[in-house]
């Protein structure tokens, strides 16, 4: 099992450390907690960081980068939405993010990007939607994934035991 590779079901426990591409910007990284367990192959991750991690196995390290494409997309000039003021928080200002519920029930942040006496102006992309992302990620383990966590669709930590 200690030669294991990362292939679809398996469960991955990672290190790893995003930055923006080209930047020394920090917008994630798992080295001031656990280390993240995922399953693989069921989207529980940016296309590009698992197609990066494939094959590889404990002890491997990498960096990757990954253009928004294959990571939380581009930009999209639509997914901008004007609120009446009185159906958002009072006092809000530009700059805040919000929480806001999708047609499928998903909750999202969302950031107010204007503001006129009656309406706010929404805007609905990913924060990291349009950015290039560059990863080190560092392999800890690859176990195959268990039953359960099959048909859960997620990892139930590095040993398969976590409840939740
Ligand atoms: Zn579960």
């Amino acid at each position: 099992m200690s030669d294991m590779t990362i292939i679809k079901d398996t469960i991955a426990t990672v290190h790893y450390h995003g930055t923006i591409t080209g930047t020394d910007e920090v917008f994630d990284s798992s080295h001031e907690r656990e280390p993240l367990s995922f399953l693989v192959g069921h989207g529980q991750m940016i296309p590009g960081f698992e197609a990066a991690l494939m094959n590889k196995g404990a002890g491997d390290q990498l960096t990757v980068h990954i253009p928004c494409a294959e990571a939380y997309g581009e930009r999209d000039d639509e997914a901008f939405q004007q609120i009446p003021l009185a159906h958002l928080p009072e006092g809000v200002e530009v700059g805040v993010q919000l929480a806001a519920q999708t047609e499928s029930g998903h909750v999202i942040p969302v950031r107010v990007v204007a503001l006129d006496d009656s309406e706010a102006t929404l805007d609905f992309n990913h924060e990291l939607a349009g950015q290039d992302l560059t990863f080190e990620i560092q392999v800890i383990s690859v176990r195959p994934a268990t039953e359960e966590e099959l048909a859960h669709g997620h990892a139930h930590g590095p040993e398969g035991h976590d409840h939740h």
